[in-house]
């Protein structure tokens, strides 16, 4: 099984760190402004997909499980819980794990979807994570402020012509988080009996785990999306693999020639090699 460990610096793996953050930035107003530019700055990198989203693009994204520990001293930690799982440490101690299967890009890479005039070429059918942006339903609402807050490069309008869309720690245009939030609460049952499943058989997941619980800079583990095929059941892998592979195909091509991506290369020729035999099935 491919498990991985990856150190990223933009997108989703920025969002990822938010969650794992043990103080979130405090807001200092009570009402905040923003509206997106459209610049697409944003749409390179990890993007963390409900199951359901995951599925939906397995013929344009490279996918991936990514496992991300949060400590019990951190306020995500129990919606992290309700989301994830929790693992038992030595010495009483837990730790909270999320498990996202996430569109696995290099940072540097533009999301398949984003065009050319840096638009989404899929707005109309674009996944629930990019519906929500700003916000971030992995997070409970009261800690949304520093979501708010522009990555460096972003060009997000974040100035008083902008309509105010957060304001006493509440999400104002609430439509889109509700409805993330409401597939990663119906989905959670699922992952977790997956992630079970693994911890149980892949002792080098767990150990995995454990070490990035002691040390979070370590980083998240990457762990082959093919795993996870088993467990939902009403997918035909078939279909899924047939979808997959000349994306992982692709993307092998892509990242070959920069050592800097050799992880990402890895990945998906390991990824690859685990569904070539469902691409032959009739
Ligand atoms: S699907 Fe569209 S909005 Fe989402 S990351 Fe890709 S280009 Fe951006
Ligand atoms: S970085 Fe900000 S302005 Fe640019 S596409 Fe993303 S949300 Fe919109």
């Amino acid at each position: 099984m491919p498990v991985g460990l990856a150190r990223n610096t933009k997108n989703a793996a920025e969002w990822f760190e938010s969650v794992t953050a043990r103080q979130p930035v405090k807001a200092t107003v009570t009402a905040q402004h923003f509206a997106c530019t459209r610049c697409g700055k944003c749409c390179y990198g990890w993007l963390p997909l409900t199951i359901a989203d995951a599925f939906a693009n397995a013929g344009r994204f490279p996918l991936a499980m990514v496992w991300t520990t949060v400590p019990e001293a951190s306020r995500a930690f129990e919606l992290t819980a309700q989301l994830g799982m929790t693992v038992a440490l030595p010495k009483r101690k837990r730790v909270a794990v999320l498990i996202a299967p996430t569109a696995y890009l290099p940072p540097s890479f533009p999301c398949p979807a984003l065009s050319s005039e840096n638009q989404c070429a899929i707005h109309a059918d674009k996944p629930l994570r990019c519906r929500s942006m700003p916000f971030y339903p992995y997070r409970r609402e009261t800690d949304q402020a520093d979501m708010l807050v522009p990555r460096k490069g972003w060009v997000c309008d974040t100035s008083a012509n902008a309509p105010v869309v957060y304001q006493n720690h509440k999400i104002l245009e609430r439509d889109d988080f509700d409805r993330e939030r409401a597939a990663l609460v119906e989905q959670a049952p699922m992952l977790r009996a997956y992630a079970e499943t693994i911890l149980k058989h892949y002792p080098a997941v767990m150990a995995r785990v454990q070490k990035t619980a002691q040390n979070p800079a370590t980083g998240s583990i990457v762990v082959g999306f093919w795993s996870f095929l088993r467990h939902h059941r009403t997918e035909d892998p078939v279909k899924f693999a047939k979808a997959q592979h000349p994306v992982l195909i692709e993307f092998i091509s892509r990242t070959a020639a920069t050592s800097m991506l050799a992880n990402y290369h890895k990945y998906y020729q390991e990824s690859a090699a685990e569904l070539a035999w469902f691409t032959k099935q009739a």
